[in-house]
């Protein structure tokens, strides 16, 4: 069961144990009228704790990416009569690798994963994209780097910065085809940006605009192939996660 806490009337956030790591999605309330999720993270009940919050509200629903700790719970959600938005790329993936790693999942796990339902994006963009919500905005960027589809959130008015995976404790999933100077630099531009104040990202604790700029050393050191190590303890995903990181860096002769 999950842990949901407010961090204020209008931002909730939820964060489940799932095998090896814990991930995180947010629910903004923005007045009476409308409700943003950010990530329906890995089992319809993980959304369970949201539907007295989002009542009769309007409700959209943002995916930061296709992987699937952020999109399988969709149907906690009453998502027929919800927007979805996500970038073109993740509305693609519901064409791909989406429904090839559900099945995977259940014929390891027959039983386990039933419930799910795999609900596609209902819009999607490139670049980015602003929802104006009842004196809210969410403006969402997009941020690719730990996968191609990758997607950050902005509320300006709060200075909140919904990160997915783009910033990750102890160190972000660098995968093998990472478009990692593009990571960094759009990186740059947040770390950079003043009117960040809090970052919350799917996996690894929330905080403020320094967890940008820890994220931000850790990548400009494996692109330029400077020594570098994740913080605090490891557990064996992370000690993993790290040496594979590791191998991306040009130094390791790719
Ligand atoms: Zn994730």
């Amino acid at each position: 069961m999950g842990i949901t806490e407010a961090l204020d009337r209008e931002l909730w956030i939820t964060r489940v144990a799932l095998e090896e790591y814990d991930v995180r999605g947010a629910l903004l309330l923005a007045g009476d009228t409308h409700a943003v999720v950010w990530d329906t993270l890995a089992r319809p009940r993980d959304m369970t704790p949201y539907h007295p919050l989002i009542g009769q509200r309007s409700l959209t629903i943002v995916y930061s990416h296709g992987d699937w700790d952020h999109i399988w719970g969709t149907a906690g959600l009453p998502y027929r009569r919800a927007r979805i938005v996500a970038h073109a790329d993740t509305r693609h993936r519901f064409d791909t690798d989406v429904p090839d790693v559900l099945a995977k999942r259940r014929s390891a796990e027959p039983g386990a994963w039933d419930d799910v339902v795999l609900v596609p994006p209902t819009e999607s963009f490139h670049g980015h994209r602003t929802l104006e919500l009842r004196g809210l905005t969410l403006e969402l960027h997009h941020l690719p780097g730990h996968t191609a589809d990758c997607i950050v959130g902005f509320i300006p008015e709060r200075g909140v910065l919904l990160a997915g995976d783009t910033i990750e404790t102890p160190c972000p999933v660098i995968p093998a085809d990472s478009p990692l100077a593009a990571w960094v630099s759009e990186l740059r531009r947040w770390a950079a940006d003043d009117r960040v104040r809090t970052v919350i990202p799917a996996h690894g604790p929330v905080g403020t605009r320094d967890l940008v700029c820890r994220n931000l050393e850790y990548l400009e050191a494996i692109l330029s192939g400077r020594p570098v190590d994740p913080r605090g303890p490891l557990t064996p995903f992370y000690r993993e996660t790290h040496i594979q990181n590791v191998r991306w860096s040009p130094a390791a002769g790719r």
